[in-house]
C-alpha cells in the first residue's frame, strides 16, 4: 500500500503526507494542552504545482500561503475559479463534498511597498509586516479602497538567518504606531527559526517570540482580536506548537521539495 512507484501520480502521496501532517500537529496540540483545531496549518505552497493544490481543496483544506505576491496573485484567482467549478459540479449533491466554501490565502514572505496593491486584493492575512513604512503602505491602500488589512508583526529574534523581521525591543513600539492606523488590524505576531537539523534548537526563539506576543497582549495597543502566534515550518511546527504556535506555516512537509527526488 505504502509502496512508492515512479508513477506520475501525486495524489496518493500528497494525501498520506497531509494526513500525516494533520496527525502530527494534533498530536503536538494536545501535549500543549490544546485540541488539533486550535492550531491552524497554513499550507505553504511555493514548491508545489497546482495540481496538488486542488488535491488539498478536495481533501477539505482552506489555508494557503505563497511568498512571492506574483504567484500568490496567480494562483489565488485559479484556485477560487477551481472551488467555484467544484461546488457547481456537487451543487445538487452537496452532501458527497467536503470541499471549504471558500479559500484564504497568506503572504508570509517578505512583502516590498511598491507590492502592497498587488497583494492585498487577493489575501486574507500578511504575516511579514516588518516596518513602519510597510505599515502606512498598506493603512493608505485600506484607506483608498475603503478595506481593512489584517496583519502580523514579523519579530526576528534570533538575529540570525534572515535580516527580514522586527527586533524584539521593538516591537511594542511598532504595535502601538498601528494601533494608530484605523485600516490595520494587528493580528499578532510571526517568526521565522533559523534552521537547524535538531529542531530542538529552535525551541528558545519560539519560546521568546511566545513571551513577546504575550508582552503585547499586555500592552494596550493589542486588541481583542490580537491572537495570531504564526511560528513553525516542516522542520520544527512541532516543537513550536509546543512553545503556543497557534498557526504553523508548512510546505516541504506536504509537497516535498523542489530539487527532492523520489
Ligand atoms: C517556505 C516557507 C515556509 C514553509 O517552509 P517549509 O520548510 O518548506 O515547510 C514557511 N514560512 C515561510 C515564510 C516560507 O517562506
Amino acid at each position: 500500500m505504502s509502496s512508492r512507484s515512479a508513477s506520475k501520480d501525486a495524489t496518493p502521496d500528497l494525501a498520506e503526507s497531509y494526513a500525516a501532517v494533520m496527525g502530527r500537529v494534533g498530536a503536538a496540540a494536545e501535549r500543549s494542552g490544546r485540541r488539533a483545531e486550535d492550531v491552524l496549518v497554513v499550507a505553504v505552497s511555493k514548491y508545489a504545482e497546482l495540481d496538488q493544490l486542488r488535491t488539498l481543496v478536495d481533501l477539505g483544506h482552506v489555508d494557503f500561503g505563497e511568498n512571492q505576491v506574483q504567484q500568490l496573485a496567480q494562483r489565488a484567482p485559479q484556485l477560487s475559479e477551481y472551488l467555484a467549478r467544484h461546488r457547481a459540479m456537487r451543487g445538487a449533491s452537496s452532501s458527497g463534498s467536503i470541499a471549504p466554501e471558500r479559500i484564504r490565502w497568506h503572504m508570509v514572505g517578505h512583502l516590498q511597498r511598491n507590492k502592497v496593491k498587488q497583494c492585498v486584493p487577493h489575501v486574507q492575512l500578511i504575516h511579514s509586516v516588518d516596518s513602519l513604512r510597510l505599515a502606512e503602505e498598506l493603512h493608505n491602500h485600506g484607506a483608498k479602497h475603503d478595506a481593512d488589512t489584517d496583519v502580523l508583526l514579523q519579530v526576528n529574534v534570533s538575529g540570525e538567518g534572515t535580516k527580514n523581521g522586527v527586533a524584539p525591543a521593538a516591537v511594542v513600539h511598532l504595535l502601538e504606531q498601528i494601533d494608530t492606523m484605523m485600516h490595520l488590524r494587528c493580528r499578532g505576531l510571526m517568526t521565522m527559526a533559523p534552521h537547524h537539523e535538531n529542531p530542538e534548537d529552535c525551541r528558545a526563539v519560539f519560546a521568546r517570540t511566545r513571551e513577546l506576543f504575550e508582552d503585547c497582549r499586555g500592552s494596550r495597543y493589542a486588541g481583542d482580536r490580537f491572537n495570531i502566534l504564526s511560528m513553525g515550518m516542516s522542520n520544527d511546527f512541532e516543537v513550536a506548537i509546543e512553545e503556543g504556535a497557534n498557526l504553523v506555516r508548512v510546505g516541504s512537509a506536504l509537497f516535498g521539495t523542489a530539487d527532492a527526488g523520489g
